[in-house]
């Protein structure tokens, strides 16, 4: 029986209940398809500075390391930010990001059809949205020297990204983009910003080495309003940091929830799969959080990182189908729910019918 390691790191607010629920399903096809998965739970983010003064110990990044794949919460909350930069939870994900390498994030936004009424949009408008972010994760305006603040007066960021930066995390989405519609929109402000400008001329250079893939650039400013007014018309969206930041957020609204959507951050090392919401203080210990961001993550670890396509099959039809039969989380109550279900009763829905399903 193969046997995987997985680094889990649930962190702060709804953090360890999202990822409870996600062991849970991965627990359910593992026995299914006849593998094992083994977990090592480390600490990160604001329980993890509350235990040992460090948001990031290293343990963390050891065992990260050490694992075939990280399945991660979220980190943060409102205890935390008076705390020094250096020592918020937010800084020790950015360092976790750096240290693993990952410098691609990528953040599908599929809309449901049993969840066409969910979205604030028409469902003719978000009817068969299926469109991915590729986001650079680990350069950009996050993470540009110098940045300071000089009292209450002048504070400043660098954005800065190199011609390698770039090259790598334009493979990245071209490669995706032949997997897929095979269209890539480059997202920049080259009109404005000598960053920009560098980003677009090495994305260009790139592309002609994926003649079957169609390029094509937009400023951020209008692709932030064409998500809006006329999302499918994106198959693969590649943009930097801060961007991509602010558009994938904007992406998950299409869906109906931010506890929707999945994301998977991977380099050349090992990947993190990880929701892309936050901790969710506001909800967090109430039982009331959609897990399926988190579980439709794991659901990428299996397919991406453990090369397990079929149990990542059976868990995203077991999403479809609890959706389809109306079981709700309370984000999403108000859309043909027959039932609304706490966290741990969606997991558990969840988990019974990737174990039943046929594939
Ligand atoms: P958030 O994503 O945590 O929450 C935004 C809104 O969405 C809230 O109303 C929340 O209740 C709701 N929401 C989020 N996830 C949900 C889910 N699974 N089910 C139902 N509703 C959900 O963003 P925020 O409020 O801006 O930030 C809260 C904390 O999270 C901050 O400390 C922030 O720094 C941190 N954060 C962490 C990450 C991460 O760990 N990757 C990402 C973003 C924000």
């Amino acid at each position: 029986m193969s046997g995987y390691k997985i680094a889990l790191i649930k962190g702060d607010g709804i953090g360890p209940e999202i990822i409870d629920e996600a062991v849970k399903v991965l627990d359910a096809v593992a026995s299914c398809e006849g593998f094992e998965l083994k977990y090592q739970e480390v600490l990160m983010g604001g329980c993890a500075y509350d235990i040992t003064g460090d948001p990031l110990p290293q343990e963390t990044i050891d065992v990260s390391l050490n694992a075939d794949a990280v399945l991660f919460g979220a980190i943060g909350g409102q205890k935390w930010d008076t705390l020094p930069r250096e020592k918020r939870p937010e800084s020790g994900l950015l360092r976790f990001r750096k240290e693993l390498g990952v410098f691609a994030n990528l953040r599908p936004a599929v809309v449901y059809d049993e969840l066409v009424n969910a979205s604030s949009l028409k469902p003719e408008i978000v009817k068969g949205v299926d469109l991915m972010v590729v986001r650079e994760l680990i350069g950009g305006i996050y993470f540009g020297e110098p940045k300071g603040r000089e009292g209450n007066e002048r504070a400043y960021n660098t954005m800065v990204y190199t011609r390698e930066e770039i090259v790598r995390i334009a493979h990245k989405a071209f490669q995706i983009a032949m997997e897929r519609d095979k269209r890539v929109c480059s997202v920049d402000k080259a009109n404005v910003l000598d960053v920009s400008q560098l980003w677009r001329d090495t994305v260009e250079e790139i592309a002609k080495e994926y003649p079957e893939v169609t390029l094509s650039h937009m400023y951020v400013d209008n692709a932030a309003m064409q998500l809006i007014r006329d999302p499918k018309q994106f198959d693969v969206i590649l943009t930097g940091n801060i961007f991509g930041d602010i558009l994938s957020d904007e992406a998950s609204m299409l869906s109906g929830s931010i506890g929707l959507l999945p994301s998977a951050s991977v380099g050349n090392k090992i990947g993190v799969y990880e929701p892309i919401h936050g901790s969710a203080p506001d909800i967090a210990g109430q039982g009331i959080a959609n897990p399926i961001a988190t579980i439709a993550s794991a659901s990428m670890m299996l397919r991406f990182a453990l090369g397990e396509t079929k149990a990542a099959d059976r868990i995203d039809a077991a999403i479809k189908q609890a959706l389809a039969e109306g079981y709700r989380t309370k984000d999403l109550a108000q859309f043909d729910a027959k039932e609304i279900c706490s966290t741990s009763e969606m997991g558990s829905i969840i988990a019974n019918y990737a174990a039943k399903c046929k594939h």
